[in-house]
């Protein structure tokens, strides 16, 4: 598979994936393992490179980075190991001990970085995928209204896009995104939202799951991964929808579908962020129907058929406000029907 992002076959289908995962992060017997200590300066300015397997330990990465960051001046000499950044392992997924890493398995989030620097980190520590310069705030739509305009992280150098791999009962589901435009949600143990999904779902799977705001596809997908005959996914974000529609090629090799017929290319949908009427950007044939759309959640159901009652997640910005969420669902109980639940 092409990345859209990079144009490299840094992107790989969920079986090819799942074919590396038990070993990835684990050592060889040869591999070197250094704890430093995260809060503290890198006293000693000397890293270990690679083991000859192709791995390395995490912390020693960190060190390797964190010297060209001070070599640069992106780092003072007295700032602790941390001020290197957010690691985000590729792929990623729930795990008991800090990673080996292999080439290409790491993407830095780092608030100080230089595009300079960015690009020689690249360059010279393998393990290093891309470079991405956050800031204080949350990449892609951050209200529900949709008024605002977006602000995305900055792609610094290589390529921002990883997946996350997502354990359902009927095999993992892999989830890939492009960072730096994507607000970044960390895999908690457990898996809470997956559960939810797998719960309301149940067995024999309900005929049609809605996923209202789906992000990058994850809960829509899981839905079409237990079995759901029908899914429609949906989201304002040109990134979420693109990334939803590329997960469903991604992981087609579990869905009984014969073709993907993707509509927008990432290029096309860039010229309109946000939108409110749902514009169709994919779907497939075959004997499970998914439709991904990008607009808002409230005006979907212009587009739905009114025949039949779906099961509707509801995944909402600010669950924590109640009185909000529970207008919301009152609307959508109301135009779409069927069953609500917040995961
Ligand atoms: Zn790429
Ligand atoms: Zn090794």
């Amino acid at each position: 598979m092409k990345c859209p992002v990079c144009g490299t076959d840094c992107v790989r289908s969920a079986t090819e994936i799942l074919a590396t995962l038990p070993t990835i992060f684990l050592p060889c017997p040869e591999c070197s393992l250094r704890v430093l200590d995260k809060r503290a300066p890198l006293l000693s300015r000397e890293y270990a490179p690679p083991c000859s397997c192709g791995k390395r330990f995490i912390d020693e990465v960190f060190a390797h980075l964190y010297i060209i960051m001070v070599e640069e001046g992106d780092l003072l000499a007295s700032d602790p190991l941390i001020a290197v950044g957010t690691p985000l392992v590729h792929p990623g997924f729930v795990m008991d001990r800090p990673p080996f890493l292999p080439a290409n398995s790491l993407l830095l989030l780092s608030r100080c970085v230089t595009k300079k620097t960015a690009q020689r980190l690249v360059d010279e520590v393998p393990e290093l995928k891309g470079v991405v310069k956050t800031g204080d705030f949350t990449p892609g739509i951050a209200s529900p209204d949709l008024q605002s305009v977006p602000r995305v992280y900055e792609l610094m150098a290589g390529c921002d896009v990883r997946a996350d791999v997502f354990p359902l009962r009927t095999g993992p589901l892999v989830i890939y995104k492009q960072q730096s435009r994507i607000h970044i949600e960390f895999p908690r143990p457990g898996y809470p939202k997956i559960r939810s999904v797998e719960q309301h779902v149940g067995k024999p799977p309900v005929n049609y799951f809605i996923d209202a705001c789906s992000g990058v596809g994850t809960l829509g997908l899981a839905a079409a991964c237990l079995g759901v005959a029908r899914v429609v996914m949906n989201d304002a974000w040109y990134a979420s929808a693109f990334w939803s529609a590329f997960n469903l090629e991604v992981n087609r090799a579990y869905l009984e579908i014969d073709r993907v017929k993707i509509y927008e290319q990432l290029e096309d949908m860039e010229k309109h962020p946000v939108t409110r009427d749902p514009i169709k950007i994919a779907e497939t044939t075959g004997a499970q129907s998914i439709e991904i759309y990008q607009g808002d959640f409230r005006l979907l159901h212009t587009v739905l058929s009114p025949d039949k009652s779906p099961l509707t997640a509801l995944d909402l910005f600010n669950k924590s406000d109640l009185p909000a969420t529970e207008k919301i669902r009152r609307e959508w109980q109301k135009n779409v029907g069927g069953e609500v639940f917040i995961p």
